[in-house]
């Protein structure tokens, strides 16, 4: 979603229901600024769906998952893209847009998935399993996406599973993701053994105490939770695809079992749904803040760059994904 740019003065009221009145003033500033030097610069920023209201619903002029970002990222139209994420979706814009400033503003936004797993530990799975595809998830390094045949994203994970015509297909480095797919299709999925920290701490347990806590919950589960959580849920699907659920089917009471951000930022768009929010952060995420958002314009800092060779391989497996 692309958005006019206002004040921060008439923002409040857009996400007075998830930030308190006290905090609002701690805020300002930074909005004011960040809106200023994004017309100064010709800056846009991309934001993840977990990143907190007043980046995603203030500032942000581009919102949605890893997907989303990534399509969207390909039609940008500005010289500074300053992606408020992790430093695999920062990777992902520059890959998408080589002739671009991207800034991320914190180096240490880094993602579990993507540590889990090495360029060198790429071949070494293609030796083991001659012949099988390697679809790569999107939280991978640019290094291990050019070691891998396609990338995939939550989101479309099945469809391109399916679209290789393989039957048997390697998926990295999401140990769940890749479970929670292999339940959908007949193709026969390797796992590796990565997990996000944030989805893995759910536990079918948790879900059977929400709905006896909360009578009627209808539950929305992302495919990074492992399968046994996932089955217990009444849907599962990206960060995009719950949102997408709770506009469509307008549950009276839901739980998001995702990053807690997501919750806040869905609720803003729903005030006629009542969100029980059971909250497990990202650190990584909640290392990405207004006041770096505003350094990261001021200074130009931290600026993205990819080795050429590398980021040739990791393009042609973005654009591979992008096409199915
Ligand atoms: S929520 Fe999980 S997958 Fe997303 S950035 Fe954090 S650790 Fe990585």
């Amino acid at each position: 979603m692309t958005r006019a740019l206002p004040t921060a003065a008439s923002l409040y009221e857009r996400v007075q229901r998830v930030i308190p009145s006290i905090e609002w003033p701690a805020f300002t500033g930074d909005i004011d600024a960040i809106l200023a030097l994004k017309r100064e610069r010709n800056a846009v920023i991309l934001a993840h769906n977990c990143q907190t209201p007043e980046i995603f619903h203030c500032v942000a002029d581009i919102v949605g998952d890893s997907l989303a970002l990534a399509r969207k990222a390909t039609a940008v139209d500005a010289d500074i893209i300053v992606l408020a994420g992790v430093h695999f979706m920062a990777e992902t814009a520059k890959l998408l847009n080589p002739g671009k400033t991207v800034l991320i503003p914190d180096l240490g936004a880094g993602c579990s998935l993507a540590d889990s797993i090495t360029a060198s530990d790429v071949p070494l799975m293609r030796q083991r399993y001659p012949g099988a595809p390697i679809v790569t998830y999107v939280n991978t390094s640019a290094a291990v996406k050019a070691e891998s045949d396609i990338c995939c994203t939550s989101g479309n994970a099945l469809a391109v599973v399916e679209s290789l015509g393989a039957p048997r297909v390697i998926m990295l480095p999401d140990e769940y993701l890749a479970r929670n797919i292999a339940a959908q299709t007949k193709v026969e999925i390797i796992a590796w053994k990565g997990h996000c920290e944030v989805h893995e701490r759910f536990s079918p347990a948790d879900i059977r105490e929400l709905r006896e806590a909360h009578p009627g919950v209808t539950v929305l589960a992302h495919p990074e939770c492992p399968p046994e959580v996932v089955a217990e849920a009444d849907f599962a699907g990206s960060t995009a695809a719950m949102s997408d659920y709770v506009g469509r089917h307008k549950p009276a009471r839901v739980v998001l079992i995702t990053e807690c951000s997501m919750s806040d930022n869905v609720a803003v768009e729903h005030p006629d749904v009542d969100f029980v929010r059971p909250c497990n952060l990202c650190p990584h995420m909640k290392r990405i803040t207004l006041a770096k958002i505003r350094a990261a314009l001021e200074e130009n800092r931290h600026m993205v760059t990819i080795d050429p060779g590398v980021a040739d391989r990791a393009r042609r497996a973005l654009e591979r994904m992008l096409a199915v």
